[in-house]
């Protein structure tokens, strides 16, 4: 089977593992191309978009692709409603993989807000001391709220207009509670920001909020279209060698 994984998640680079050497199949990763030195992988990548639905499927089509896997961030709801497009106009079978939300549980502090741009807001007037975690993307809304001090974490360094009082750090998980604990006490860090990315990866700050007492604002999902979800990347592999072609859209 050809396979195209959509990816840029621990789960798409277990698929890269599991995949790499199977002679049943040859897989393509692809990466939205925002790391500039992203994880090397065991199987063929590609990076940066496909110019929309219109362009995947054209992709797709060129490639002879027989099944898509899903495997992107929780966030990243574009490029799923594309493959669900895509895939529906082709007959394809797609399987996305749903990484469950993580939930609340005793002694933690949430708000939930809606949107990024709700997470600023509830920062409110008075400066506080705030941990931002949700990659570099969205960092530029926070310079709406010049009056905090934050300390912000991704992969790459942001671009475009910040905070006047932002203190950057580069990293990429897996992080431990330890550390994170340690960087909310050194930073004197109130309040953290996340995504609700779900997973282990990234957890180790909402515990370590936990464990001080801090608030975490909490920016919701948004809704993210879907082919055949599945649990996991064993899942998704399951649910293909069961999958036949579906027909396309109208035909
Ligand atoms: P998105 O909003 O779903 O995608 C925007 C566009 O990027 C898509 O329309 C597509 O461009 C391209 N794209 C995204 N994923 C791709 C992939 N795997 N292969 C090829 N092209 C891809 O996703 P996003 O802008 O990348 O991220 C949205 C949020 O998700 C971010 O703020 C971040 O918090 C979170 N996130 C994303 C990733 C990731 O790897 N993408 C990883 C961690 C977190 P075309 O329409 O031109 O095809």
């Amino acid at each position: 089977m050809r396979l195209l994984i959509l990816g840029g998640t621990t789960e798409a680079s277990t698929l890269a593992r599991l995949l790499a050497g199977d002679a049943r199949h040859q897989a393509t990763l692809s990466l939205a191309g925002r790391t500039a030195s992203p994880r090397a992988q065991p199987i063929a990548t590609r990076a940066g978009g496909f110019g929309g639905a219109d362009g995947l499927a054209e992709w797709l089509s060129a490639e002879k692709v027989d099944a898509v896997i899903d495997a992107t961030h929780p966030y990243a709801d574009q490029i799923s409603a594309n493959a669900v497009t895509a895939c529906d106009r082709l007959g394809l079978p797609l399987v996305s993989i749903v990484r469950p939300a993580w939930l609340p549980v005793n002694g933690d502090r949430w708000q939930n807000v809606e949107s990024t741009e709700d997470a600023v807001a509830a920062l409110g007037p008075a400066a506080r001391r705030v941990f931002l975690s949700l990659g570099r993307q969205e960092l530029h809304l926070f310079a709406a709220a010049p009056q905090h001090h934050y300390v912000a974490r991704s992969i790459d360094p942001p671009d475009g207009a910040l905070p006047p009082d932002l203190v950057f750090i580069q990293a990429r998980g897996p992080f431990d509670k330890a550390a994170e604990r340690k960087l909310l006490l050194d930073g004197r860090i109130e309040t953290v920001v996340s995504k609700n990315s779900g997973g282990s990866a990234t957890y180790a700050k909402i515990e370590a909020a936990r464990e001080l007492g801090l608030g975490v604002i909490m920016i919701a999902r948004p809704a993210k279209p879907t082919g055949q979800p599945v649990d996991s990347p064993q899942a998704a592999l399951a649910a293909l060698s069961h999958a036949g072609p579906r027909s396309p859209r109208g035909v």
